[in-house]
């Protein structure tokens, strides 16, 4: 039944503009960054649809198969969802703001050929911390 859903779902998935709990237009997340942006302390480019949250879609038993000599690199599948939160103190409602399924190429950490032919049976380390989201890049 879930192969069925995941066909009917048209990405990206508009969410909400406003509050949907109690209407508020508000949105805390848009304006602090909007804040940071006059301050200077975010780039005018960083975080164009707001905050955002990225969850990798990966299975760490599955080994990805790199070759040392391949070109293209791996790539992952991703869903981005992207929220906020209501700024009517009296609500404080998180709502999803739209969402994102797309697959990023992935770079890897330099290591001896010998370490990727066989496919990596782990992540690197710090993955996927190491990940450079776009999401936060206009
Ligand atoms: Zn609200």
């Amino acid at each position: 039944m879930a192969e069925e859903k995941k066909e009917g779902l048209q990405f990206p998935i508009r969410g909400h503009d406003k509050c949907p709990h109690c209407g508020c237009a508000e949105r805390i997340g848009q304006t602090t960054i909007a804040d940071l942006k006059k301050e200077g302390v975010l780039e005018e480019h960083m975080f164009p649809k707001g905050p955002a949250w990225a969850l990798p879609l990966i299975d760490q038993t599955k080994p990805l198969m790199v070759s040392p000599l391949s070109i293209t690199k791996p790539k992952i599948p991703i869903l981005q969802v992207f929220w906020d939160v209501c700024a009517n103190p009296e609500c404080l409602g998180i709502f999803v703001t739209g969402v994102e399924f797309i697959t990023q190429e992935i770079n890897l950490p330099k290591a001896p050929a010998g370490m990727l032919s066989g496919g990596m049976k782990q992540m690197p380390p710090g993955f996927p911390e190491r990940l450079g989201f776009p999401f936060n890049q206009g």
